[in-house]
């Protein structure tokens, strides 16, 4: 009966490899017990009936007259053994009661074990020293696929990654030594050969002696966590439209690239910047899905180009091919590459030159063909170069370099690129600050009919009035414009110069009116909504359109003409006048310039200020002019300096001059004065010719 007992206290932990019979364990721990009660009882009743039968036989012996002193001994020693039984029986009941206390708990929290064991979705082993296992809760058949006899013919280290197995080994070796092991990740193959991700802890089992006589190991399954978790380190150091490294890996790179640079003094490597030549452009007409679609094709010719032009290019120091990871998206159109160990900058550059080369090839996108161009910066890295943040704003910088130049190009950083860069940054800054404090003012300059002398108009020229004194246009005007800077800074002058003008109506009203010349930039030209909000501002200001010329740069026409001509009679249908400024600068199909719905051209200064000198330059006046009239335009001369130039180009029967002679821009509180005083001084000028 006790062994009984003793055999299911001895293994509480280790409960019956086969499973069914385990839930019938309670009842039949509830039989075996109720059995020992009633043997108990029985024990007790026959000591107390034996008992009872020895006091009722020496207190009888008592009454009889045959009582001597031989009985009298006799029935004290009965008396007191009775009582020695009484107090066996008492105490053995009491016993009882205690074991039977210790087994029902123990009982219980063996069912509990199996309970939790067999319910838990860890999985719960118990091997003994050799590794053999002893137990293996159900769970495991749920997660790695195994059966209880796949399980219990192999040993607890088959399954286990090769790689990983050492590691288990250790664990296992300071768990029997501390008592406890350290959480430990190692990975388990599954029955269908996919490898489990395995979180555990063991802990020892002791003999009565202390010694370890095996472990007890909870393992969790945490390959989805894993998964999850490669997944974040994944996406925050990748870019989630090519899956390319982001900047912040390709950083890393960078730098241990430049560490491994250090080390062995004479290697070197270096970083190409790439951007997409007028991505904007595409993505603003194409739509944004287009411009994604177009990114990842990008990125995956660059990444295949680039796998096969760094090894072209360094096929002869017999390197081992190169990895993805240092092709990466920055962000936007903005793509880097890290060339590693190379021989000498020209490898960076043949590099730069065959990626240029790839681009021949158009893109198809939901059938559209696009030909797109890049523009490289390259920053070389050795092994005393600046850190990565600083070699990347180096190529960067080249890059920006290479679009200035003309695009789909290349350029090598060297450090007059730096400084200047370091200056267009101040002053990028500074004009951020100059806007919000408005510090722009416009100063006019007169616009003369070389026909009657007078003022028929002004010319808006930004000025930016810092505490140091005056800064010219030609100083921010380019770079308000690459950073759009010049909306907003525009927007308000161009109001500004319409409700003076307005003003200037009032006071004189010449006949035609007054007109307002205003420059338009690149980036304003590119702005979608640049006609209706000049629209409006013509409606609030109440200014009549034809009073406004828009002057557009030669450049900036000739730059996209079909663009160009859609924009130019999306402005003409407000009623704007529209004139071509700095003619001659550029290269322009005079073709193509009936195309375009302009009613001026402006002769750019630099043939003006020599046309007195110089018979080509005469020749290229003449000649503008010529062909100008052909197409119905009118002419303005501007940089008129002299009253032999005026003379010429009177001659040359050019309309309109604007120059140093006449005036120079002048800021609003002297129009007036000027407007009054100049109608009659310069029409002797111009009719005593
Ligand atoms: P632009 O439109 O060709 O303006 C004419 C430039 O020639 C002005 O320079 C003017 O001061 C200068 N100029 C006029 N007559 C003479 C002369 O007889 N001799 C000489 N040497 N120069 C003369 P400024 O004001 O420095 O402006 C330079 C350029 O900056 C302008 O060229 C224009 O393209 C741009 N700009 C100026 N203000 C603005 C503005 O408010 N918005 C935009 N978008 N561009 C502006
Ligand atoms: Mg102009
Ligand atoms: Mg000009």
């Amino acid at each position: 009966m006790t062994e009984k007992g003793h055999a299911s206290l001895k293994e509480p932990y280790l409960p019956q490899v086969d499973h069914s019979p385990r839930k019938s364990a309670w009842r039949r721990f509830r039989q075996i017990e109720s059995r020992e009660w009633w043997l108990w009882a029985f024990a007790v009743a026959v000591t107390l009936i034996l008992t009872a039968g020895i006091i009722s036989l020496t207190i009888f012996q008592r009454e009889t007259a045959a009582y001597s002193a031989y009985w009298s001994d006799l029935n004290d020693w009965a008396r007191g053994l009775a009582a020695l039984v009484l107090l066996f029986d008492v105490y053995t009941m009491y016993q009882q009661l205690q074991l039977q206390r210790i087994r029902r708990q123990l009982a219980h929290r063996n069912q509990l074990f199996e309970l939790i064991t067999e319910n838990a979705a860890d999985m719960i082993a118990v091997v003994d020293n050799n590794g053999q296992r002893l137990y293996n809760s159900p769970a495991y058949e749920k997660v790695l696929g195994y059966s209880e006899e796949e399980l219990k013919s192999t040993s607890s280290l088959d399954q286990i990654h090769p790689d990983d197995q050492q590691k288990v080994l250790n664990a296992a070796e300071q768990a029997r030594g501390t008592g406890r092991g350290q959480r430990l990740e190692y990975r388990m193959r599954h029955k269908d050969q996919s490898w489990r991700t395995l979180e555990s802890t063991a802990s020892v089992i002791r003999n009565t002696k202390g010694e370890a006589e095996g472990l007890v190991i909870v393992n969790r399954d945490i390959t989805e966590r894993k998964r999850a978790e490669e997944l974040l380190a994944h996406n925050a150091l990748h870019d989630g439209l090519t899956d390319l490294p982001n900047r912040a890996l390709f950083t890393d790179r960078v730098q241990r690239a430049s560490l491994r640079a250090r080390r062995s003094s004479g290697s070197q490597f270096a970083v190409l910047f790439i951007d997409v030549d007028g991505f904007k452009v595409f993505n603003d007409s194409l739509g944004h899905s287009i411009g994604d679609e177009l990114l990842i094709q990008i990125g995956s010719r660059l990444a295949a180009s680039f796998r096969q032009t760094d090894t072209i290019s360094r096929a002869s120091l017999n390197d081992s091919p190169t990895s993805d990871d240092t092709l990466a998206r920055l962000g936007g159109d903005e793509f880097t590459v890290l060339l590693e160990e190379i021989r000498e900058p020209s490898d960076a550059i043949r590099v730069a030159q065959r990626i240029q080369e790839k681009w021949a090839a158009p893109f198809f996108i939901n059938g559209q063909e696009i030909v797109i161009t890049t523009s490289i910066g390259i920053a070389l890295g050795t092994s005393t170069s600046a850190d990565a943040e600083g070699l990347l704003r180096d190529a960067e910088i080249a890059m920006y370099r290479a679009k200035r130049a003309g695009k789909s190009r290349f350029e090598v950083f060297d450090p007059a690129m730096h400084s200047n860069a370091v200056r267009r940054l101040r002053l990028e800054t500074d004009l951020r600050k100059a806007v919000e404090l408005g510090e722009f003012t416009a100063h006019y300059q007169p616009i003369v009919s070389l026909q009657t002398g007078k003022i028929t108009g002004f010319e808006a020229l930004t000025r930016w009035q810092r505490p140091e004194g005056i800064v010219m246009p030609g100083e921010f005007i380019s770079v308000a414009d690459e950073t759009g800077l010049i909306i907003p800074m525009n927007r308000l002058l161009m109001r500004q110069s319409c409700e003076h003008l307005r003003s200037w109506h009032s006071q004189f009203p010449t006949k035609p009116l007054l007109t307002m010349s205003v420059n338009i930039t690149p980036k304003q030209f590119a702005l979608p909504e640049l006609a209706s909000e000049i629209g409006l501002m013509l409606e609030q200001t109440g200014l009549d359109p034809a009073c406004l010329q828009l002057e557009i740069m030669e450049t900036i026409v000739m730059g996209d003409p079909d663009n160009a001509a859609r924009v130019l009679s999306q402005l003409k249908a407000l009623g704007v006048r529209l004139g071509i400024d700095d003619f001659g600068t550029g290269y322009s199909s005079l073709s193509r310039l009936q195309h375009f719905r302009v009613d001026t051209l402006k002769i750019d200064r630099a043939f003006i200020s020599k046309m007195d000198t110089d018979a080509e330059s005469h020749e290229i006046v003449r000649l503008i002019i010529m062909l100008a009239h052909n197409l119905g335009l009118k002419v303005v001369a501007e940089g008129t300096e002299t009253e032999e130039q005026v003379n010429q180009l009177k001659q040359l029967g050019c309309e309109m001059a604007q120059g140093y002679f006449f005036s120079k821009p002048i800021a609003t509180d002297s129009i007036v004065k000027l407007l009054s005083s100049f109608q009659s001084a310069m029409k002797a000028v111009a009719s005593g010719a």
